[in-house]
């Protein structure tokens, strides 16, 4: 995973900065098998990884204020954006006393089923990790993640896993086999509470095999990772957001190997092998659809952790 590091002198004295890229996710699988007691669904996904990226620079201050900027007007810019709560929570259980300035220069549409807020979160706080010196692990700033968003602690560890719980419990895979991520967002945002709200666990009448997909992703099996592509919010969304089917129908028009929903959506998102296919795809998907990308499937995990 890549990452930099500036140290630099100001008059002033030594201000000391970390970057670290903070990966979308997809969902190459999505089953809600049970609301439970408190609420949440009981989740069992395969997620993984694609080369769409936020960079976060964390900036060490003195004093005890956290501020932040983004490039995107579309995330808020003060402590309701994840950044931000994650910076805070992680002061408030290690005890620092140092302040930060977040730069979040964002790539991953909004709102749109990638994790984009997830991944800050989670890049905010392996870079305080680095930046503050805490020695924490992997796991435990995965644990401060969980506290703020089910998806978080997937984010901090990043690469491929199953995931279980509320998304909290989680069972690292290999990397997916190389291939192209075509992704493609509807102009409006979905919210995932909205979704969940509208889902009906009963009335699911087909699911994604979760074992099956993670042997697929195991054994390195393109063919089968596509023929297993599923998730059960697609239905849900598709019902609000017509689009939403329309572009997964394009997308398999245009030759995608696989195509799929990612997360609570509108995202869709397509697997081809070969970037003469997703190029193809791209052009055939931008006459309706402004957010289209081609990226590499990334799939390892951030190697700074342990
Ligand atoms: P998930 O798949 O985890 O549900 P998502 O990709 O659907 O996430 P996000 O892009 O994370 O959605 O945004 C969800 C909401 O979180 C937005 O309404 C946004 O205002 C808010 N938010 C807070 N912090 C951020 C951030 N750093 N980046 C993006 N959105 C943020």
């Amino acid at each position: 995973m890549e990452r930099t590091d500036r140290r630099y002198d100001r008059m002033e004295g030594r201000v000391q900065m970390v970057s670290e890229k903070a990966p979308a996710k997809i969902n190459l699988t999505l089953d809600a098998r049970y609301k439970r007691p408190d609420g949440y669904h009981e989740l069992e996904m395969v997620m993984t990884t694609v080369d769409l990226a936020d960079r976060i620079d964390l900036e060490d201050r003195d004093g005890s204020s956290i501020t932040l900027e983004s490039s995107s007007g579309l995330v808020p810019q003060d402590e309701r954006n994840l950044a931000y709560r994650a910076a805070a929570l992680l002061r408030e259980k290690t005890g620092v006393r140092r302040g930060v300035h977040i730069r979040i220069h964002k790539r991953i549409p909004v709102a749109a089923g990638l994790a984009g807020g997830s991944s800050d979160a989670a890049a905010t706080l392996r870079g305080l990790n680095r930046l503050w010196k805490l020695g924490l692990s992997g796991r435990e700033l995965a644990d401060i993640g969980a506290e703020i968003g089910s998806d978080i602690p997937f984010c901090v560890h990043s690469g491929t896993a199953v995931a279980k719980g509320r998304g909290e419990i989680l069972e690292p895979l290999p990397a997916p086999p190389p291939c192209w991520v075509v992704l493609a967002k509807p102009a409006h945002g979905v919210s995932t509470a909205d979704v969940f709200g509208r889902l009906n666990v009963g009335a699911i009448s087909e699911r994604p095999d979760t074992e099956a997909m993670a042997e697929a992703v195991c054994s390195g099996d393109f063919d089968r990772i596509t023929g297993l592509l599923g998730n059960v919010l697609e239905p849900v969304t598709m019902g609000m957001h017509p689009e939403v089917g329309k572009i997964k129908r394009k997308m398999l028009e245009f030759g995608a190997e696989g195509a799929l929903m990612s997360g609570s959506g509108p995202t869709v998102f397509a697997l081809v092998r070969k970037e003469s296919k997703a190029k193809r795809l791209v052009n055939g998907l931008k006459g309706f659809c402004r957010q289209v990308f081609a990226v590499r499937m990334l799939g390892k995990p951030i190697d700074s952790l342990d």
